[in-house]
């Protein structure tokens, strides 16, 4: 890129001013502990985009330090200045982007995925389908006798193992688009399905619909809703996050409700920034803050109405891993501990590092497939400590790694993952009106 004062204002090159290089965060970080290397620490990132605005290294130097940063937050909790670190990894995600040299078919099949893809509900559908027929058919143990899923690229075989078994297409299809009530309500919400927890974690997202009108809400579930556009920020995609962006705040702005609902840490981060993707002053940042006011997720809810009894005991010994982006960029701590905490005779041993991130991180452990095992692995080390017999998370790409993790350590069957929602609903759940 030739203009520097183009690249500065892309890559927030006066963000970078904020640090003062002490050097607090780098105990918080992950890639820091497991790679060893300065440029793959916080501070050395920063250091690394400065010396990019300012002409002193190359774009191309960016790459390596910033594809291996997990967009964990973790070290924006213990930054005694604030640093907006956030902000500077995705311009310099942007940036690098815009430089990266691809060949037609890299172009077309992004294209599709982001274009396309995931931000159809159709496709994601069809996905969920397909991955049905493909369990329920034999076509899977067939695979797997003949280990023909070893075939697959970026250890895709690994995440298939892992995969929940989803629902028919009549169970799918069964699906409300409101759930009304005969009471009064206690809010009207509607909820954000997402598109990969819709399409691999259907049921999660059942259990979630549950939950709500247990608690005494109206929920609706927008029929125009699409991705929440994380995907195309981790991939440096921001034109087009701010598209599906836009999408989704018209799509919820067709009623008026109380909250907007997910139930996926990594999503819920990214609705409550859209704000950020447009210019102060302008109307898609007025609405956008008028969404992300909106926005929390099911834990926040269900604590903050209090309306359901949890009835059946569950004898069970269980860990939390809280969603780094739940807790690091939503600020939801304490809601889910407190919902576990209602369930009778269930006992939850905190982690010695619960806010260490598990190495799912978005798309991070496909793309980045053994950094992540290496992170995975001292995540690991800390849950099988605690002697739990269930791993409890609060996002989709957390619970599958769990699921990974859980296989390295082999302890299936002593073991298991599960998302919070789902432990809930085998709670026994209760509204305090029926
Ligand atoms: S976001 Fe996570 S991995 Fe990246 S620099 Fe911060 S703590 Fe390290
Ligand atoms: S803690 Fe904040 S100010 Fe200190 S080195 Fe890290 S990013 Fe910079």
């Amino acid at each position: 890129m030739n203009n520097l004062k183009a690249l500065q204002e892309k890559i927030s090159y006066d963000k970078t001013f904020d640090c003062v290089q002490c050097g607090y965060c780098l105990p918080a970080c992950p890639t820091y502990e497991t790679m060893e290397r300065e440029t793959h620490s916080p501070r050395g990132r920063i250091n690394l985009v400065k010396m990019v605005a300012e002409g002193k290294a190359a774009v191309e130097d960016l790459q390596e330090p910033i594809e291996k940063c997990l967009g964990c937050m973790a070290c924006t909790t213990v930054c005694p200045t604030d640093v907006q670190y956030g902000e500077i990894l995705e311009g310099a995600k942007e940036v690098l982007e815009d430089n990266a040299q691809k060949s037609t078919l890299q172009k077309q099949t992004e294209d599709f995925l982001f274009g396309s893809f995931f931000p159809s509900r159709r496709w994601m559908n069809t996905l969920g389908n397909a991955t049905w027929l493909y369990q329920r058919s034999g076509l899977q143990r067939i695979a797997h006798m003949m280990k023909l899923t070893k075939a697959a690229p970026l250890h895709l075989d690994a995440f298939e193992r892992v995969l929940p078994n989803l629902p028919t297409p009549k169970q799918r299809k069964r699906r409300a688009k409101r759930y009304i009530r005969k009471r009064p309500s206690t809010a009207k919400v509607a909820f954000f399905t997402g598109c990969v927890m819709d399409s691999m974690f259907f049921h999660t997202n059942q259990n979630t619909i549950e939950l709500l009108l247990k608690s005494g809400t109206e929920v609706i579930v927008p029929e125009r809703q699409t991705c929440c556009g994380a995907l195309h920020a981790h991939s440096g995609k921001i034109e087009q996050s701010r598209e599906v962006a836009k999408d989704n705040i018209r799509a919820f702005e067709e009623e008026e409700v109380d909250y907007i609902i997910n139930n996926a840490g990594g999503c819920g981060a990214r609705l409550i920034e859209y704000h950020h993707l447009f210019e102060e002053g302008t109307t898609w940042h007025e609405r956008a803050k008028r969404f992300v006011s909106k926005v929390k997720d099911i834990t926040e809810v269900l604590a903050e109405l209090d309306q359901i009894m949890y009835t059946i005991p569950i004898e069970r010994t269980v860990t939390y891993q809280p969603s780094c982006h739940m807790s690091n960029v939503q600020g939801v701590i304490e809601p889910p501990r407190q919902l576990m905490n209602k369930i009778p005779n269930l006992t939850v041993k905190e982690q010695k590092r619960p806010d260490f991130c598990c190495g799912s991180a978005g798309i991070y452990n496909i793309i980045n497939y053994e950094e992540s095992m290496d992170i995975l692995d001292v995540k690991m080390a800390d849950v099988c400590a605690t002697k739990a017999e269930e791993v409890v998370t609060t996002n989709p790409g957390c619970l599958l790694q769990m699921k990974l993790g859980i296989e390295r350590e082999h302890a299936s069957g002593e073991m298991e993952a599960v998302h919070l929602v789902d432990l809930l609903a085998q709670a026994g759940p209760v509204g305090k009106w029926e």
